[in-house]
């Protein structure tokens, strides 16, 4: 039996051998804290869970739902996005609801990628705006997301001829790994860029909720003509601590969120009515909800960033998303360095190389590890020794 090409040709998977040495470390039982996953610690606000047991019991959220999701939903999300970004919506016409936004994300490369078309995908970047591209037969041409362009890409470097091919750009700010924000004057000037070579933009925006200083991260859908040419990807699970139950949304351009519709309509049934109803309530929520997080993670970002400056690291800290995004030392690859701290003080960071070649020479740590398992990764961290530069002075 043969697999199909396409499964075949995915990139494999970069983290094979580290996360055996981690399994492994483990089954000796050494103590091993991670600061690798990018997934909230936090639970899901009392209230929402209620409201999702009160849905569960309710005979009508035991049928099939419909793709188009129910239409509070739908009018809570146009609601929400009013209040929160000054966006205008049609519920009818210019949203979809999402089995998390990573499922509409893939999706979304089959509704625009064609043999031999191209998608702009950052690097490093989420993974999935790439592997979609891969799986729906196309080819990605990755734009470097460069500290010296505040991990912004250079849309003026990109050639004339893979424009030509190019039927979307993937941007994602506040960006994972880099914790980078954009403005609106890069929105501003994306759109332009889209409208002129005539390119969908997919905007994926999970973390606009999660930010500690500065203004709150914008809407791409507030770029002048966004909505002729683009869609933004929202989600639930990191605002509200929702990663497990699964829903996120699409908004934006009419024609580009039908076209999702249409192929989910032939693929999937919909998120489950119960899990929209509490979606529905987390929408509602008092925004109080999500600063406290957020006083959680500014807390451990400034902790985390203390000790790696402590310990040698160059580091800026980031103003939003969940990564903090750390130069490694001096002749360290990415992978050398994770795995050194793996071996030296039993903690696990994500090698920024498995986001791309432009990941290179960083590694992330993530701000989603529990309180108490973090003092006592912070104070394994502190340990580290430069083995390869040991007459390098202290910061
Ligand atoms: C977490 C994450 C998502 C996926 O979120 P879900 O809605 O849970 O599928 C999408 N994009 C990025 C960049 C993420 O980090």
């Amino acid at each position: 039996m043969n697999l199909s090409k396409r499964l075949s040709s995915l990139p494999p998977y970069l983290f094979v051998e580290i996360n055996r040495k981690i399994a492994e470390k483990r089954a000796r039982g050494e103590e091993i804290i991670s600061f690798a996953i990018g997934d909230p610690d936090m639970p899901t606000p009392d209230h929402i869970l209620d409201s999702l047991c009160q849905a569960a019991r309710i005979a009508d959220n035991h049928r099939y739902p419909e793709t188009a999701g129910l239409d509070e939903l739908r009018q809570a999300i146009c609601t929400w996005y009013k209040k929160r970004f000054n966006v205008e919506l049609d519920p009818q016409k210019e949203v979809v609801p999402l089995i998390g936004s990573k499922e509409g994300i893939g999706h979304m490369a089959f509704c625009l990628i064609d043999e031999g078309d191209i998608a702009l995908v950052p690097d490093p970047g989420y993974p999935v705006y790439g592997v979609g591209t891969i799986l729906a037969g196309g080819s990605v041409y990755p734009m470097p997301l460069l500290e010296e362009n505040r991990f912004l890409p250079d849309l003026d470097s990109i050639p004339e001829d893979i424009l030509e091919k190019t039927k979307v750009i993937w941007l994602n700010y506040p960006n994972n790994p880099t914790g980078a924000k954009a403005d609106i004057g890069f929105f501003n000037r994306v759109a332009e860029f889209a409208g002129k070579h005539n390119i969908a933009v997919c905007h994926d925006n999970p973390y606009s909720e999660i930010y500690f200083e500065g203004d709150p991260p914008a809407s791409f859908l507030r770029a002048t003509g966004a909505k002729d040419t683009g869609v933004e990807f929202h989600s639930l699970s990191k605002s509200y601590n929702m990663t497990g139950w699964r829903i996120g949304m699409a908004v934006g351009n009419e024609k580009l969120i039908k076209a999702l519709s249409t192929l989910k309509s032939n693929l999937d049934s919909g998120i489950p009515q119960a899990i929209q109803q509490c979606a529905i309530t987390a929408l509602e929520s008092d925004p109080t909800v999500i600063a406290k997080n957020n006083d959680v993670y500014r807390k451990r970002r400034d902790l985390i960033i203390d000790v790696l400056r402590d310990i040698g690291l160059e580091v800026q800290a980031p103003q939003a998303s969940l990564y903090i995004w750390a130069r490694t030392p001096k002749d360290y690859s990415s992978v050398e360095f994770a795995t050194s701290l793996l071996e030296q003080c039993g903690v696990a960071v994500t090698p920024g190389v498995g986001y791309g070649v432009y990941g290179e020479g960083f590694v992330r740590f993530s701000l989603t590890t529990h309180d108490a398992s973090l003092v006592k990764g912070l104070s394994k961290l502190s340990t580290w020794k430069d083995y390869k530069n040991p007459f390098k002075s202290k910061k």
